[in-house]
């Protein structure tokens, strides 16, 4: 099973589900089980439970998930040897995890693995959001931005109500600990509302233009012109949710598509011009428009 043994990662993680759980008590045991109109409780009470179940589901999914880690120390001679480059070929070697990288993989030193399409390191759910695990961390946002947004909601009824009646009569906790609980859990969900939904419209965008957060920073820093092929908007959402739309785009227990194992091609990157690598003998930096991050990695050149 996949696990990143990271102190801090796993502190953020405990926090988040403790925040969750925090918000469900408040919700249940403050506004909905003391609330004498039962119609209201009942189906407030399902929504609320079922959209932070398929949260905390989600967030264990994207926690346990291996986001699409490249074999560790698979760049060994032989291997290099068996991939048969041809002239203009190159193959990346990361330094630190001594792996070939793929296309669009990066090494992240947390994860001390080169992951594939690595979008950023959350330490949220304490894992690599890569290509694997993209759709569980959308779908984990999403659902802490939808429970957030029921929870201000339930909590804006409930001031409204009790502010007409009895403040005794509102909750079973006594008014000073019940309108505690209630800014608390406010204050919670506007935040968590407010980082969610911008994670989410950001990683939403990222899908689309096929383009990661690494990538996307690495263009804005070097100014560099287009040069990857990009797959088209549709294309790029349905491969990172699985196939074609259906509710099992929001179902966090159906996992993509299973990416096919990378063949010996996928290893392989295609220099532009080969007086590019006539000079690299054995091992050079990047070419200088490859992104130049901190895994930067050595040019093996047959
Ligand atoms: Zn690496
Ligand atoms: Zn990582």
């Amino acid at each position: 099973m996949w696990f990143i043994r990271d102190g801090c990662g796993i502190a953020c993680a405990i926090v988040t589900w403790f925040l969750v759980l925090y918000a469900e008590f408040v919700v249940l045991f403050v506004m909905l089980i003391p609330s004498r109109d039962y119609v209201y409780s009942v189906i407030n009470g399902l929504v609320f439970n079922l959209l932070a179940f398929l949260a905390l589901a989600s967030h264990c999914r994207a926690m346990l998930t291996d986001p699409g880690a490249v074999p560790k120390g698979n760049a060994t001679k032989e291997f290099i040897e068996s991939l048969q480059l041809k002239p203009g070929q190159v193959v990346y070697k990361c330094p630190k995890c001594c792996s070939i990288k793929p296309d669009r993989a990066h090494h992240c030193s947390v994860c001390k693995r080169c992951i594939r399409k690595m979008d950023h390191h959350c330490p949220w759910v304490n894992n690599c959001v890569g290509e694997n695990n993209q759709k569980y961390f959308v779908l984990f946002t999403m659902y802490i931005a939808l429970i957030s947004l029921h929870a201000l909601i339930m909590v804006g009824f409930h001031f409204l109500h009790c502010f007409e009646e009895d403040w005794t009569k509102c909750s079973s906790f006594s008014p000073p600990t019940t309108v505690i609980l209630l800014i608390l859990l406010c204050f919670e969900g506007l935040l968590f509302l407010i980082f969610t939904s911008v994670m989410f419209g950001t990683q939403v965008h990222s899908i689309c233009t096929d383009e990661t957060g690494i990538e996307s920073l690495q263009r804005k820093k070097q100014q560099r012109r287009e040069r990857r092929e990009r797959r088209g908007s549709w294309k790029s959402v349905k491969e990172t949710f699985g196939g074609d739309f259906s509710l099992n785009w929001f179902n966090p227990f159906s996992g993509p598509r299973h990416p096919k194992p990378l063949s010996n091609r996928d290893w392989v990157r295609q220099v532009s011009s080969v007086s590019d690598t006539e000079n690299t003998e054995t091992t050079t930096e990047e070419p200088s428009e490859e992104p130049k991050d901190e895994d930067f990695a050595e040019v093996v050149d047959e």
